[in-house]
């Protein structure tokens, strides 16, 4: 009996909460390549933006959404977005999210390039967590079926409606198939791509490269969200310090101990993540470092361990009391901005396959994520698209303002390239389609990376399965960001450093 009413692929906030939603309307299956708890979502801290606060509004919430955006913001998208934030905040409320409160209200924070404090967080940087654990009791509780160590290989699609999925059981390497009306690809991001990133193992752009094998449209691909402040310390991986420490009053500091971001921007320490990151990466290389730093040191401790107790820990952890000292920091690859392109239900141009998540683009983002939009999106388009379901009439996905284009096979295929691994990958993602980009660093990437699409064996592993996607994955990008002469948003090119008026549209590629 593999046939379902939903299948679910992923099992992060976006996967979990169409679950809980979707189990109303039919039979749900979640299929997730880990454990139900392994996912991006649970590395979340800085919390969840929505327009709650006494001297908010939806309109301020829209008004910063479309500046970090950057001219690319899909606008019905967006009102979509802050408009049906708070009942969608309601919702997690009432599933049992324990939101941090302050004189009886949930407390509100502020982040970088937010005009007003509209972060919701939850164990002070522990947002994610929280809502994974709520969200996953949730399901285990219901009659929702999960299956765990199960990788979605491929979708299946006949004449042109999603019919099922087949997956792999990563503990017994056997193929099952799986049937169902409607398909939900919630598989997060694709920050494995580069060499110093802060997602989990799991984000490896597999809904991605599922969805572009099976025909879907892919949009976006170039914008890639880079944060400006990871942990910079010898063999720790690049922990996130969240933007709400910047929002808290810590300033960033080169080596020399200057407070450089006012040199940068009047927004300084708070200016968007994108002019953050490209100014710490020119401070780094004007003072020969490969780190710059946060000082909290002024805030009272007791600010620093009750708001931020997961950061706190963690650096302790590691040697470092940052009530006292210093913390190092360089920036990391973080959000995905790109994706699978749907339109304002979540609906894929694929009948029956819906995507949601990281690893969809609905819009809200255009060339920049605003921060704590993203578990947003999530909720606010999961609640969207299992209203969809409820409906017979057909929608069709809308284009406006893009432009087709199919990956290109004719790249120069070449003998003489590195042998594929993750790590050979990762480095070549970060030297030349990282922060900073050029023709001739995407144009050797986009190479390499066609040589090795062409000579990849079978994947018949986890391993195998998600180096194949991150290939993929990989020469959406490049390809988007070689087609993209102008710089907008987190795409920056050193050969078009500036925006152009023609180049305010978006870039779709299909098979
Ligand atoms: C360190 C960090 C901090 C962040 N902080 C914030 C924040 O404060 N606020 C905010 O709004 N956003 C934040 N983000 C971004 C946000 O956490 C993510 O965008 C969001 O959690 C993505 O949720 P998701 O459900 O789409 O994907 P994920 O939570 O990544 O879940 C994806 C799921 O899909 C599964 N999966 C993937 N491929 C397959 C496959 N082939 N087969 C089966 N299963 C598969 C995975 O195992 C996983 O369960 C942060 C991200 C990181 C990494």
């Amino acid at each position: 009996m593999n046939q379902y009413d939903y299948i679910i692929v992923g099992s992060g906030i976006a996967g979990l909460y169409t679950a809980l939603l979707a189990k109303e309307q039919g039979s749900v299956l979640i299929i997730t390549k880990g454990s139900i708890d392994d996912c991006n979502t649970k590395y979340a801290q800085g919390g969840i933006a929505a327009a709650i606060g006494r001297n908010d509004s939806p309109e301020l919430h829209f008004k910063d959404t479309i500046a970090a955006g950057d001219g690319l913001c899909d606008e019905q998208a967006v009102r979509i977005l802050v408009k049906e934030a708070p009942d969608c905040i309601t919702n997690l409320v009432n599933f049992g999210v324990p939101f941090d409160t302050l004189d009886g209200e949930i407390a509100l924070t502020m982040e970088a390039a937010h005009n007003v404090p509209r972060i919701l967080h939850a164990g002070g940087d522990a947002t994610g967590k929280h809502i994974e654990v709520t969200l996953g009791n949730r399901v285990r509780s219901s009659k929702i079926q999960v299956l765990e160590d199960c990788l979605a290989t491929e979708l299946l699609v006949e004449k042109e409606r999603v019919s099922g999925i087949k997956a792999l059981d990563c503990r017994t390497g056997s193929i099952e198939e799986f049937d169902c009306r409607f398909l939900i690809l919630a598989t997060g991001g694709a920050g494995q791509l580069f060499k110093f990133n802060t997602n989990s193992d799991i984000a490896t752009g597999d809904g991605i490269a599922l969805a572009f094998r099976a025909g879907a449209e892919i949009i976006d691909m170039e914008f890639f969200q880079f944060h400006p402040t990871a942990l910079r310390l010898p063999g720790v991986t690049p922990f996130l310090i969240s933007e709400a420490v910047r929002g808290e009053g810590g300033v960033l500091l080169n080596v020399d101990g200057h407070h450089f971001m006012p040199d940068y921007t009047p927004k300084a320490d708070l200016a968007p993540r994108d002019i953050v990151a490209r100014s710490t990466l020119d401070e780094m290389e004007k003072t020969g470092s490969d780190r710059v730093f946060i000082d909290v040191t002024h805030l009272p401790p007791y600010i620093i361990t009750t708001r931020f107790p997961h950061i706190y820990r963690f650096c302790l952890d590691h040697g470092l009391d940052i009530t006292k000292g210093l913390i190092p920091v360089a920036p990391a690859a973080h959000y995905m901005m790109g994706g699978v392109k749907t339109n304002i239900w979540g609906e894929t141009n694929i009948t029956g396959l819906f995507a949601v998540g990281e690893t969809a683009c609905t819009g809200v983002h255009g060339a920049n994520r605003l921060a704590s939009n993203s578990l947003l999106e999530a909720v606010v388009f999961s609640n969207r698209v299992v209203n969809r379901t409820t409906r017979e009439t057909e929608i069709s996905s809308t284009s406006q303002g893009t432009e087709v284009y199919h990956l290109l096979s004719q790249r120069r295929v070449s003998e003489i390239v590195p042998a594929p691994s993750l790590s050979v990958l990762q480095q070549l993602h970060w030297d030349k389609v990282g922060i900073i980009r050029n023709q001739e660093s995407l144009t050797q990437a986009a190479n390499i990376l066609a040589t090795w699409q062409k000579s990849l064996p079978q994947s018949a592993d986890r391993p195998s399965h998600e180096l194949s996607n991150l290939i993929l994955s990989g020469q959406l990008i490049t390809e988007a960001a070689l087609l993209r002469e102008e710089s907008r948003g987190a795409h920056f090119r050193s050969d078009f450093p500036h925006s152009s008026p023609q180049w305010q549209r978006h870039i779709t590629l299909v098979k």
